[in-house]
């Protein structure tokens, strides 16, 4: 399986990293070894001294598919979760600063937190979604899937045109803003609505 994830998808987390708002989804991979399940540890890598944590609604892929049109998308998935795509912000700056890939800060070992599975059909409307991230007890991320710039559907049939779609393959759809380091010693835990459905330690 693969992961594709969507950089930029939030109008206020754009703002936050000063970026530029992109005209298609800005597209990144990461490998399935950065993939953590069953609320994991997430060990602090030595390379890095600033990993972000971005919560993100995750979906999962159910159909093959290649240039699947829009109307179409809704069909080639069939379960929602969250996701953290942590991020080594300083390996990340360093790259964007040199116009070289971002491929070591976004998908090094553990760098994809994963929950458990919600049905999509649980959802009355998947644009309007709340989730969030609380760190030790903070609320720090707090987003709605109807802010999306690019809508969930949109960004399935666009990705399918590059990459074709495999039953398992995950899709990170986007980070709001409030995206901030961890710390050794933190607790994360992910909601969507008001089930959670991540809670691990950084050690
Ligand atoms: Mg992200």
């Amino acid at each position: 399986m693969k992961i594709l994830a969507i950089g930029r998808n939030y109008g206020d987390h754009i703002k936050e990293l000063d970026n530029e708002r992109p005209e298609e989804p800005v597209i990144f991979t990461k490998p399935d070894t950065a993939i953590l399940k069953n609320n994991e540890p997430f060990y602090y890598p030595s390379y890095s001294n600033d990993i972000h944590h971005e919560v993100e609604l995750i979906i999962r892929i159910c159909k093959e598919g290649k240039f699947v049109k829009e109307e179409h998308a809704s069909k080639y998935y069939d379960k929602i979760g969250l996701g953290i795509d942590f991020t080594a912000r300083d390996l990340q700056s360093k790259a964007k600063e040199k116009g070289l890939p971002w491929d070591i800060a976004k998908g090094f070992n553990g760098s994809a937190p994963i929950s458990g599975w919600l049905e999509k059909n649980e959802f009355e409307n998947l644009q309007n979604i709340n989730f969030s991230l609380k760190v030790n007890g903070a609320l720090k991320q707090e987003g709605n899937s109807s802010l999306m710039l690019f809508p969930i559907d949109y960004v399935v049939s666009y990705l399918s045109k590059f990459f074709t779609l495999k039953t398992g393959d995950i899709i990170f759809t986007g980070t709001p803003k409030g995206v901030g380091p961890v710390l050794i010693g933190d607790k994360l835990e992910g909601f969507i609505e008001n089930q959670k459905l991540l809670d691990f330690e950084v050690k």
